[in-house]
């Protein structure tokens, strides 16, 4: 029996996932969240998702994921590899982690169909291209097909923040009743700081700009 009224979301503890979560909250009576354990640089990072979820009063699991930290260092598990600041001309940045949305999100299935549940909710977003190919509309599309073939079942991977931008993102919190929540207890930073971060990170620069640009417009 397929159960709609629950979904799945992918959750980083970051600003994206958190949204994504309220969004989940807002639409469904049941709502999961998985996180992930790939020796990420930031253990924090896992701190912070369970305890959003527990002020949420969210079920949360964090599913273990260090195999891809041995299969593919980079600048995000590995403290000796600094952060590139600026998306490269050719190739991708070495913040990105070869296969990990499609490792992530594959694993959500298989959790979801376990519970009966289809839909699947994750925060990745096409507007402020970083040069990750796996945020991609098109790659989520295709893996949806790809985990529907695998499983024979009809799975449907929702993407709340696929075409806005950060700016229609810390709206789209503010909407939810979320605003504070995630301005003060999500870690974005690179550096490890939850909530305004480092302020110098790339992903502090791009979470800041869209948040002084939706406080403008907000105070109008
Ligand atoms: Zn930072």
């Amino acid at each position: 029996m397929k159960n709609k009224d629950a979904a799945v979301v992918v959750f980083s503890g970051g600003q994206d996932s958190t949204t994504c979560l309220l969004y989940a909250i807002k639409k469904y009576k049941k709502v999961y969240a998985i996180s992930f354990d790939y020796n990420q640089r930031h253990k924090l990072e896992l701190e912070c998702a369970k305890n959003i979820c527990e002020e949420l009063n969210v079920e949360h699991e964090i599913l273990d994921m260090k195999l891809l930290a041995q299969l593919a260092p980079n600048s995000l598990t590995r403290a000796d590899i600094e952060v590139d600041h600026d998306a490269p001309e050719t190739g991708t940045p070495n913040s990105f982690v070869d296969g990990r949305n499609m490792i992530f999100l594959t694993f959500v299935a298989v959790y979801a169909k376990q519970r009966g549940v289809t839909d699947i909710i994750t925060g990745v977003s096409q507007s402020d291209f970083s040069g990750y190919p796996d945020c991609r509309d098109i790659f989520i599309k295709s893996l949806n097909t790809t985990i529907n073939l695998a499983m024979d079942y009809e799975f449907d991977i929702i993407t709340p923040l696929m075409w806005i931008d950060k700016e229609e993102t810390w709206e789209m919190a503010d909407k939810l009743g979320g605003f504070e929540l995630v301005r003060d207890k999500t870690l974005t930073c690179y550096n490890g700081i939850i909530g305004d971060g480092c302020g110098d990170c790339p992903s502090c620069k791009l979470r800041r700009k869209g948040l002084d640009a939706y406080l403008k417009r907000r105070r109008q």
